[in-house]
């Protein structure tokens, strides 16, 4: 595939913001071609139990809804590659998007929907946990009911923390918010409402050594003050990580505003529009505030109308 491709819909991400994109351009006969990413599926491929998305009473789990999701966009025949987009040139009136191998796409629009990871410590006992969905989470709207009245530790001092262990707090017998520094990043407010929380514990200067489980689930963490040195281990069935986020915008930095940590700017609020004519924005790479399924399901159908739209007024 040397020569040159030339599509009406390029979509960029393949979680949920991508593939409802997709349901809505294909619907709307611009034969949409979606690159799924490194990650396919996205972010929830790593979540078991989906319990909040609309529509599913019994939950359904991250895969599951992510292959459901493929499907629908596939059933109106959406062009779903495996594969990534390595590089771009916004500067000119056709958008310019090359994949890993080198193909060359020039795209009428551009929905960019590459979401956001979420940030891990990196201990091999956190990895090991997380990928045997055995109580390592870096979402607790997502996950904390699993741990309705049991205790979870947390990670994490800034907005994203405080809001989470609130969260918790209203769910979990007992929240332990680790802090590694002896203050909050998060807003006064924020920390407030926290150290105002009864069940809510904060052991500052602390850092987790390991996670601890039984090979299958996590049973606890052992935790180091960095200050006098001091070990011990914290007693909990859940271990949230919300150290924050790295949007996946870099390969756009250079044509789209993005904000001070890397999130895309939206050009007029309530919209999908980035300052870039015909390229549009969906999902959790310019949001930092919801970040759920369903809200990134939601800007993919607005950025697809959006795109329709843009067509229209230059008479496609
Ligand atoms: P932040 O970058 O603001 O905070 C990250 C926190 O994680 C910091 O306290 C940092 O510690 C800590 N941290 C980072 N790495 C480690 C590590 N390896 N070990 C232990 N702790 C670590 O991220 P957030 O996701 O909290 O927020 C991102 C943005 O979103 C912010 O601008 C925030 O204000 C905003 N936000 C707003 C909300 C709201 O207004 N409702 C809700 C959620 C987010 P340290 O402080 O020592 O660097």
């Amino acid at each position: 595939m040397s020569d040159i491709e030339k599509v009406t819909c390029l979509i960029i991400g393949s979680g949920p913001a991508g593939y409802t994109a997709a349901i809505y351009a294909a619907r709307a006969d611009m034969k949409p071609v979606l690159y799924q990413g490194m990650q396919p599926g996205g972010q929830l491929t790593t979540t078991n139990e989906v319990e909040n998305f609309p529509g599913y009473p019994e939950g359904v789990t991250g895969p599951d809804m992510m292959v459901q999701l493929q499907k629908q966009a596939e059933r109106f025949e959406t062009d779903v590659r495996f594969g990534f987009i390595t590089k771009v040139d916004f500067s000119g009136e056709v958008h310019k998007a090359w994949t890993e191998d080198g193909h060359e796409i020039h795209a009428d629009t551009v929905i960019i929907s590459t979401g956001a990871s979420a940030k891990y410590l990196g201990l091999e006992s956190e990895q090991k946990y997380l990928q045997l969905g055995g109580g390592v989470s870096a979402c607790a709207v997502c996950d904390g009911f699993f741990y309705r009245g049991q205790k979870t530790v947390i990670v994490g001092a800034g907005d994203s923390a405080c809001e989470e262990a609130h969260y918790l707090s209203k769910l979990c017998e007992k929240v332990t918010m680790l802090v590694r520094r002896d203050e909050f990043r998060a807003s006064k407010i924020m920390a407030e409402r926290v150290k105002n929380t009864e069940n809510i514990e904060i052991l500052y200067n602390t850092e987790t050594e390991e996670v601890l489980g039984d090979g299958q689930v996590v049973t606890g963490v052992r935790v180091k003050n960095n200050k006098t040195g001091e070990e011990s281990t914290i007693e909990a069935t859940g271990f949230f990580v919300a150290i924050g986020h790295k949007p996946n915008t870099d390969i756009f930095a250079d044509y789209i505003n993005l904000d001070e940590t890397g999130y895309i700017k939206y050009e007029k609020p309530g919209t999908s529009l980035t300052n870039v004519p015909g390229v549009f924005v969906a999902g959790d790479a310019a949001d930092h505030v919801y970040r759920q399924a369903v809200t990134a399901a939601g800007t993919g159908c607005m950025a697809a109308l959006d795109a329709e739209r843009y067509l229209a007024a230059k008479g496609h």
